[in-house]
């Protein structure tokens, strides 16, 4: 049988196991796919384990998304472009860092709205998730208002977009007074924070006072519950909003896609998501 395992820490609560299993059986393969809690000094040997027992490939989750990079082959563009990989492709023993969460954001965006190429969009955070989201919009050519509690990682992705890919990006501090500084015209909020993820928190990441601008679609990465507070909150004062399922199901359907050299069976990956986020909230 061989082996696709999720690096990083903590991956317990991670719903891609059941997916991609799911995905595997239904396409006749005989492979398995694991999470393994990994730190950051047992990554390497994770990687030269995966060389030397030939595992397709991995996926790489936080906190390792960015530590991986100096210890792969080969970087695909789609990771040098958010500089960070959740994907690796063992070729023969060269390991291939890609990034699929970018791409995988926007095909769900996509399904779910008429993205514009211009306008304001606001993310919330700058962690891995926001870095993949914020690469995706300033591709598609959305000028970004980054506001994130560490100013310093906020800043530093501000710097990135601007230098790889000529977008505009401004960085705000976390606070009330940055939310009410969102321009009334903002076309897309995405919260890229683990704010109101179950069970810990079940909290909406903005604030209750401030009002969401008119026109926004809003855009909850968090996945569990199904529908965030966020989405709810959203939805109930006129916004269209989605939670982050679809990406979650997008950016690992082109992850499977990577390492089998298939299309991946989106439909039953789909139904198998489904079943799991219903399980954890019956
Ligand atoms: P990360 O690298 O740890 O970044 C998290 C970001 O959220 C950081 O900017 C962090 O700020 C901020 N943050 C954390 N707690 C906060 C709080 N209480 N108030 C304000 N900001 C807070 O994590 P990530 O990989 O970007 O993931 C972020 C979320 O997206 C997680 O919930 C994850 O499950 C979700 N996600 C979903 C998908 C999907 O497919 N749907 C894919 C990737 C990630 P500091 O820097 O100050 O800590």
């Amino acid at each position: 049988m061989k082996r696709v395992v999720l690096l990083g820490s903590p991956v317990a609560h991670s719903l891609s196991p059941v997916i991609q299993n799911a995905a595997f059986q239904v396409s006749g393969l005989d492979w398995c796919y694991e999470a393994i809690e990994t730190e950051a000094e047992e990554l390497e040997p994770a990687l030269d384990r995966m060389r030397a027992e030939a595992w397709p490939g991995a996926n790489v989750t936080i906190p390792l998304k960015e530590a991986v990079m100096p210890l792969l082959d080969e970087l695909d563009p789609s990771a040098i472009e958010v500089s960070a990989v959740n994907t690796v492709v063992n070729e023969g023993g060269h390991l291939v860092g890609h990034n699929t969460d970018s791409s995988g954001f926007m095909r769900d965006l996509r399904a779910h709205w008429r993205v514009p190429t211009h306008g304001v969009a606001v993310i919330l955070g700058a962690g891995g998730a926001a870095r993949a989201v914020a690469a995706a919009l300033a591709r598609q050519g959305l000028e970004l208002v980054l506001i994130a509690r560490s100013e310093r990682r906020a800043g530093m992705l501000a710097d990135h977009i601007q230098l790889r890919h000529s977008g505009k990006a401004t960085a705000i501090p976390w606070n009330r007074q940055a939310f009410q500084r969102i321009p009334p015209d903002c076309v897309l909020i995405v919260n890229a924070t683990p704010l109101g993820m179950a069970p810990a928190d079940q909290d909406s990441p903005w604030p209750a006072e401030v009002p969401i601008p008119a026109a926004a679609f809003v855009y909850d990465l968090v996945y569990t519950p199904r529908e965030t507070r966020l989405v709810q909150e959203a939805r109930l004062s006129g916004h269209q909003s989605v939670s982050g399922g679809g990406m979650l199901l997008e950016q690992g359907a082109l992850s499977y896609e990577q390492w089998t050299g298939r299309r991946a069976p989106r439909r039953q990956m789909r139904a198998t998501l489904r079943r799991a986020q219903e399980r954890l909230h019956a």
